[in-house]
C-alpha cells in the first residue's frame, strides 16, 4: 500500500480557508435574512458561489496537501463537477436557513442533503484522480466521514439559522461559530482522506491530460481568498448602508409623525385644532347613531383676554392661553377632546352619561378659569363664557352644532359673562344680526354711509408729512361709526368689497386732488386693497379711471396690499403688480412680517415700500426679538431698495428707536390718529411739533 503524507503548511491553510468560508456564509445569511425581494435572491446566489468556492477550495487545498510517492493529477471534468456540487449544496443550505422558520424535521432533512452534498463533493474530487486500480476505502472511516459531514451540516445549519438576525455581539458569535464549522468541514475531509487506501503499484489516471498539482495550490488559494474577501466586504458595506437607511427611515417616520401632529394641533397649546375637532365630532356622532347615548359640545370663550393681550403684549397673552389650556384640561377624561379653534376660543367635546353632566362640567370649567392666573410675575384675572350644544338635539352636523354652541356662548356673554348657557332655538339672534348687517351693507353705498378717515404719515428724519393712509369707516344709522373689522370681512365674503373698494379709490383720489391743488404735490395717498380686489380683472382699469378723473399723477397714489395677499397667488400678483408699477403707481406691502414671504419672490416684486406690521412695533421696547426682527426688516428693505414705513407708532420711545433703526417714514397714534378730512390739516400741524 502507498503511504501518503501531508504538507503541514497547506493543511493549516485549508483549515483557515474553511473557517473563512464559514464566516462568510454566516455573514451572508444575515444579509439574506434582512433584505427582501430580488436583493435577497442576489445575496443567495452570490453567497452560494462564495461559500461553495470556499468549501470546495478547502477540500482541494486539502487534496494538494496530500502527497503520495507517485505523481498526481486531477481530471478537469470531475473536479469541476465537485465544485458544482459544492456550490449547489451551499446554495441549498443558504436557502434553507433564510426561511422564516426551521422546524426540526426540516433541519434534519437539510442536514442530510447538505451532508450528502459535501461528501459527494469530496468523493467526486477524490475520483478526479482516476486512480488505477481504484481507491479502496476503509468502511468504518468512510462511514465516519459521512456521519461527520451530516453532523457538521446539522450544526452549521442550526448555528446559521440562530445567528442570522443582527443581535448584539453577533460578529463575535459568528466568529466562534465559524471556527466550529470550519473544523467540522476540515474534519470530514481528513477523515475521508484517512479512509482512502491506495494499493501498491497504483498510478494516477488523470496524470497526462488533467490538472497537475504544481502551482495549483497558489492559484486556488488566491482565487478563493479573493472571492471570499469580496463577498465579505460587499456584505459588510451593504450592512452599513442598510443600517444607515434604517436610521433614515426612522427619522422619516418621526418627521411624518411630527407633521401630522402639526397639521392637527394648535402649535401654541398643543391642543387639537379645528380640523381634528371636526373629525372627533363626526366620530362622536357615529357612535351615538350606532350605540345611543349623547354628547355635548361646549364653546368656551375667554372674557377679558383681549385687554390683557393688548396691555401686556402677545407673549404674555400666549403664556396665559397656555395656562388656560392647562387648567381646562385638568379634570377631563381621556375620551374627551379639548380643542383650540381661534385666538381665545376653545371647544370641549364630552361624552355624557346623563344630560346633567354637562351642567356640572361647565360650572366647573367656569370656576377653574375664574381663579386668577399668575403669568410672569403678574396676577391676571379673566373669566370664561361657555355655550353648550347637546347632540342629539341641537344640530344635525358638526357645523351646526358648533354654530349653535357659539350662539349659546354669545348668550352667556350677553347675560353677564363668567357663566354658561345651554343652546336654545331663540339664540340664533347672532346669525340673524349678521344677516341684518349684510342687508345694511348692501345699501350702504347707495345711502352714502361710507367715510374715509385719513391717518398722516411722516418722514422719520425731518418730521414733515409725506402723505396719508385712507381708512374706511361706515356711518351706520343704528350702530354709529363702524371700524373696518366689523364689516370688511362680510364685504369680502359677499363680493361687496369690489364696488366699495372702487368707491374708496375714487374718494381717496378726489381728496388727494384737493391737497394737490393746495400745493402738497409730493404727498402720496395710500389706499388699502383687499385680496379679492387684487384678483379682480377690473382693478387696473379702476385705478387708471380714478387717476384720470381727478387728474392725478400716478405717483401720488400708493396701493397697500398685505403681505399674505401679495404672496398668495404669486404669479397672478406679479402680473397685476407689474401693470400697476408700469403705470407709475406706488406699491406698498402692508403688515409685513406677519406672512411668509419668500425672499426670491420679494426680490422680483415691483414694490416700493414695506410696511412693518404694528405688532412688532408695539413690543419693540420690551421684546428684544421684535427689535431684532424690525432691524432685520429694515436691513432687508434697504438691501432691496425699498422704503420702510413703520405703522402703529404709539410712543416717543418707539419713534426714536424706529428712526434710529433707519425707517423712512412713520405712522401711528403718537403722531396722528385717523381723522376725517375736515380735521386733517389741523391734526397734522399739531403732530409736526412732535415729529
Ligand atoms: P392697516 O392697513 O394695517 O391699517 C392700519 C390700522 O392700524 C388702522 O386700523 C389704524 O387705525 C390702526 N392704527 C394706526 N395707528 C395705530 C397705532 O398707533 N396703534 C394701533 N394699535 N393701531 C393703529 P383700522 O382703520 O381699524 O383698519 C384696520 C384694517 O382694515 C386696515 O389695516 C386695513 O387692512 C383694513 N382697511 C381699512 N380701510 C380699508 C379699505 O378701504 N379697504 C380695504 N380693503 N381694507 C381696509
Ligand atoms: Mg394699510
Ligand atoms: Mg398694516
Amino acid at each position: 500500500m502507498l503511504i501518503g503524507s501531508y504538507s503541514p503548511a497547506l493543511v493549516v491553510i485549508s483549515i483557515f480557508v474553511a473557517i473563512l468560508a464559514s464566516y462568510t456564509a454566516l455573514d451572508l445569511t444575515g444579509r439574506i435574512a434582512t433584505t427582501k425581494g430580488r436583493a435577497a435572491y442576489l445575496w443567495m446566489c452570490g453567497g452560494a458561489m462564495a461559500m461553495g468556492v470556499g468549501v470546495w477550495s478547502m477540500h482541494f487545498i486539502g487534496m494538494l496537501a496530500f502527497n503520495l510517492p507517485i505523481d498526481l493529477g486531477y481530471d478537469i471534468t470531475l473536479t469541476a463537477l465537485s465544485l458544482l456540487i459544492s456550490i449547489l449544496s451551499c446554495g441549498f443550505a443558504l436557502w434553507l436557513v433564510s426561511q422564516p422558520r426551521l422546524p426540526l424535521s426540516q433541519l434534519l432533512f437539510g442536514a442530510l442533503i447538505m451532508g450528502a452534498g459535501i461528501s459527494g463533493m469530496h468523493y467526486t474530487g477524490m475520483a478526479a484522480m482516476r486512480m488505477q486500480p481504484g481507491i479502496d476505502y476503509d468502511p468504518r472511516l468512510f462511514s465516519a466521514s459521512l456521519l461527520i459531514a451530516f453532523g457538521a451540516s446539522l450544526a452549521a445549519l442550526w448555528i446559521a439559522f440562530r445567528l442570522r438576525q443582527n443581535t448584539p455581539y453577533v460578529r463575535l458569535a459568528r466568529s466562534g461559530a465559524a471556527v466550529v464549522m470550519g473544523f467540522a468541514i476540515v474534519g470530514m475531509h481528513y477523515t475521508g482522506m484517512a479512509a482512502a487506501r491506495f494499493g501498491d503499484g497504483s498510478f494516477c489516471g488523470a496524470l497526462g491530460n488533467g490538472l497537475s498539482g504544481k502551482g495549483l495550490d497558489n492559484l486556488v488559494l488566491i482565487t478563493t481568498l479573493a472571492v471570499l474577501i469580496i463577498a465579505l466586504l460587499t456584505s459588510v458595506l451593504d450592512a452599513r448602508l442598510e443600517a444607515r437607511t434604517a436610521v433614515l427611515a426612522q427619522s422619516l417616520t418621526e418627521a411624518n409623525k411630527e407633521l401630522t401632529q402639526l397639521a392637527l394641533h394648535d402649535t401654541l397649546t398643543g391642543l387639537p385644532n379645528r380640523i381634528l375637532l371636526a373629525d372627533r365630532i363626526d366620530q362622536a356622532m357615529h357612535r351615538v347613531t350606532a350605540h345611543g347615548g349623547c354628547f355635548a359640545l361646549m364653546f368656551i370663550d375667554l372674557d377679558g383676554f383681549k385687554p390683557v393681550n393688548d396691555a401686556f403684549g402677545h407673549h404674555m397673552g400666549d403664556q396665559l392661553l397656555r395656562e388656560v389650556a392647562q387648567r381646562l384640561r385638568e379634570d377631563l377624561r381621556s375620551e374627551d377632546t379639548l380643542a383650540r379653534i381661534g385666538g381665545d376660543e376653545f371647544v370641549l367635546l364630552v361624552q355624557l352619561g346623563e344630560p346633567d353632566d354637562a351642567l356640572r362640567l361647565a360650572a366647573r370649567q367656569v370656576s377653574l378659569v375664574s381663579r386668577s392666573f399668575r403669568v410672569a410675575e403678574h396676577e391676571l384675572q379673566i373669566s370664561a363664557s361657555i355655550g353648550i350644544a347637546v347632540y342629539p338635539g341641537n344640530g344635525l352636523n358638526a357645523q351646526e352644532l358648533l354654530m349653535n354652541a357659539d350662539a349659546a356662548m354669545y348668550h352667556a356673554k350677553g347675560t353677564g359673562k363668567n357663566g354658561y348657557s345651554f343652546f336654545d332655538a331663540s339664540m340664533n339672534g347672532n346669525a340673524r344680526r349678521q344677516l341684518q348687517l349684510l342687508q345694511d351693507l348692501r345699501n350702504a353705498l347707495e345711502h352714502h354711509q361710507f367715510r374715509l378717515h385719513y391717518q398722516p404719515k411722516f418722514d422719520a428724519a425731518n418730521g414733515r408729512p409725506v402723505g396719508a393712509e385712507a381708512l374706511l369707516r361706515w356711518e351706520h344709522p343704528q350702530h354709529g361709526l363702524l371700524l373696518p373689522d366689523k364689516f370688511i370681512e362680510l364685504a369680502e365674503k359677499t363680493g361687496l368689497i369690489i364696488p366699495i373698494g372702487d368707491w374708496v379709490l375714487n374718494e381717496a383720489c378726489r381728496q388727494m386732488r384737493e391737497w394737490y391743488v393746495q400745493g402738497y404735490t409730493d404727498w402720496r395717498i395710500a389706499v388699502n386693497l383687499s385680496a379679492l380686489q387684487f384678483c379682480h380683472v377690473g382693478l387696473v382699469k379702476s385705478v387708471t379711471g380714478a387717476l384720470e378723473r381727478y387728474e392725478l399723477p400716478a405717483n401720488n397714489l400708493t396701493l397697500e396690499i398685505t403681505e399674505t395677499t401679495a404672496m398668495n397667488d404669486a404669479d397672478v400678483s406679479m402680473v397685476v403688480l407689474q401693470q400697476l408699477a408700469d403705470m407709475g403707481v406706488d406699491l406698498s406691502i402692508d403688515d409685513f412680517g406677519t406672512g411668509y414671504s419668500s425672499l426670491m419672490y420679494l426680490k422680483r416684486l415691483p414694490a416700493n415700500e414695506l410696511k412693518i406690521d404694528r405688532g412688532f412695533v408695539r413690543d419693540l421696547e420690551h421684546d428684544s426679538d421684535d427689535a431684532a426682527i424690525v432691524s432685520a426688516i429694515v436691513a432687508l428693505g434697504q438691501a432691496l431698495g425699498l422704503r420702510i414705513v413703520a405703522e402703529g407708532v404709539e410712543t416717543g420711545v418707539q419713534q426714536t428707536f424706529l428712526t434710529q433703526l433707519g425707517c423712512d417714514s412713520l405712522q401711528g397714534y403718537f403722531l396722528g390718529h385717523p381723522l376725517p378730512p375736515e380735521g386733517f390739516m389741523q391734526g397734522i400741524h399739531l403732530a409736526e411739533h412732535k415729529a
